[in-house]
């Protein structure tokens, strides 16, 4: 339920709730927050509440530091892992210049606006998740190390499968905040875990996984765990994609149709509008330098490929009928910044509709035991993130969909950090420095 103002400050009046977390990401996707007291919540909503915008990476610099958080109402959710007694909640902002204008750093209206394109087509965009995680033992001193919670694997049940509580808390725990999660798992890797959740319309899914990252890591460290989505952790594991299931309505009907229907001409270019872009797009779904460990082995796609079943392709139309069909993009992982991520490929495949592209033949084939000559002339997803930000800078698309700030700043700081990845000299050290925590 989309909550108003109104029924916010009603809420919190009624609910013995005392402080109100105003969230925010930054342009990597990193959640921030700052605390106000209920008292404050009418001036948030009319006015917006100031904050320092330099200390926050990309966002502006000390001589204009100034910007405003204002909340958007729809996205009230308590924080069911806080007291129960002097409640917390949290809401999801937008990002006002002094002047009232809107803060072109704020990923959030870059969706939206991916989002108002979709409509004034006639379309209405669905998002669903797959998330992986892996679960790891904490040290005596609270500190998280490499050690697995378990040793179980794909679909594994207890005592093999350690994490079946954690998870069961988490699953819990989104419901109550208003998120469904649908099914969740054991994975593949030692301690790795999958929560997948029900669709929603793209921002609502960007904003859920925002959340669900975070509940993640609270849960799992209220259990003595830490959570890490890290995309391969272990080079000789399972690594932990986001797959995100992408369809398209029009006129309240799914574009996309089981395989026996046929899909709709226009869900055939949206993907091919996909393909197309990918690798321009490649680092907004994969950011970090340990994201491109993770593509070419244990079911993550390196070939940009499409099919109705096989695994090993970077696009997979599944099986599934009427409002379930959709695409699934399986290169993604949890690091991204989910409203740059939805945005762009929401951007590539209305772009593939608009320009009416021609869907390329399925790869029907295993591409992990293909032959060089199968393979070949077959396009691969960039190597390693130096690549993928290669092509990032040189797509005029990209550049036309990504404010000037936005991709400055993204592209600058990323290729800062995989120089520094380049002159490491131990490079699991650099990422686990980097990364893991
Ligand atoms: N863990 C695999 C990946 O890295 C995906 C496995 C699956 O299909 O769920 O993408
Ligand atoms: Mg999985
Ligand atoms: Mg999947």
């Amino acid at each position: 339920m989309k909550t108003t103002m109104n029924e916010v400050l009603q809420f919190v009046g009624e609910n013995d709730v005392k402080f109100i977390r105003l969230a925010f990401c930054d342009i990597f996707g990193i959640q921030k927050n700052v605390s106000i007291m209920p008292g404050e919540l009418p001036r948030a909503f009319e006015s917006g509440i100031s904050f320092d915008a330099s200390a926050i990476r990309g966002f502006m610099n000390v001589e204009e530091s100034d910007l405003f958080l204002v909340p958007d109402p729809a996205t009230l959710s308590l924080l069911p892992w806080r007291p129960a007694q002097g409640r917390v909640v949290r809401l999801f902002c937008d990002i006002r210049r002094p002047d009232g204008e809107p803060f072109e750093g704020s990923t959030r209206d870059v969706l939206k606006a991916a989002i108002k394109r979709a409509a004034d087509l006639g379309y209405v965009c669905k998002v669903g998740a797959e998330c992986e995680f892996y679960l790891f033992e904490m040290d005596e001193h609270g500190s998280p190390t490499m050690i697995p919670h378990d040793r179980a694997g794909y679909f594994d049940l207890a005592p093999l499968d350690k994490g079946e509580n954690v998870r069961r808390e988490i699953c819990l725990t989104l419901e109550e905040m208003g998120i469904l999660p649908e099914s969740s798992h054991h994975e593949q890797g030692p301690g790795q875990n999958e929560i997948d959740f029900k669709y929603s319309d793209a921002l609502t899914a960007a904003d859920e996984l925002i959340t669900f990252r975070s509940v993640v890591k609270a849960i799992a460290a209220r259990n003595g765990l830490y959570a890490s989505f890290l995309p391969k952790p272990f080079p000789d594991r399972s690594g932990s994609g986001l797959h995100i299931n992408l369809s398209l309505q029009k006129n309240g009907l799914n574009i996309f149709r089981t395989p026996r229907d046929g899909h709709s001409g226009e869900a055939e270019s949206f993907l091919q509008g996909i393909l197309e872009r990918v690798g321009e797009v490649t680092a907004f779904l994969n950011p970090l330098t340990n994201s491109y460990a993770r593509f070419g082995s244990f079911e993550a796609p390196r070939y940009v490929t499409w099919s109705h079943q096989n695994r090993s392709q970077l696009i997979r139309v599944p099986a599934a009928s009427g409002e379930y069909s959709r695409l699934e993009l399986r290169s993604a992982d949890a690091s991204c910044n989910p409203y740059l991520a939805f945005a762009l490929l929401l951007h590539a495949g209305l772009d593939g509709i608009e320009e009416k592209r021609v869907l390329c033949e399925p790869k029907n084939l295993n591409l992990y035991e293909a032959s060089p000559r199968e393979l070949a002339g077959i396009s691969t997803l960039p190597a390693n993130l130096g690549e993928a930000l290669a092509e990032a800078k040189e797509s005029a698309f990209v550049k036309r969909i990504l404010p000037q700030k936005v991709f400055h700043q993204y592209i600058g700081q990323k290729e800062r950090e995989f120089a520094e990845y380049v002159a490491a000299p131990d490079k699991r050290e650099f990422e686990r420095e980097r990364y893991f925590e």
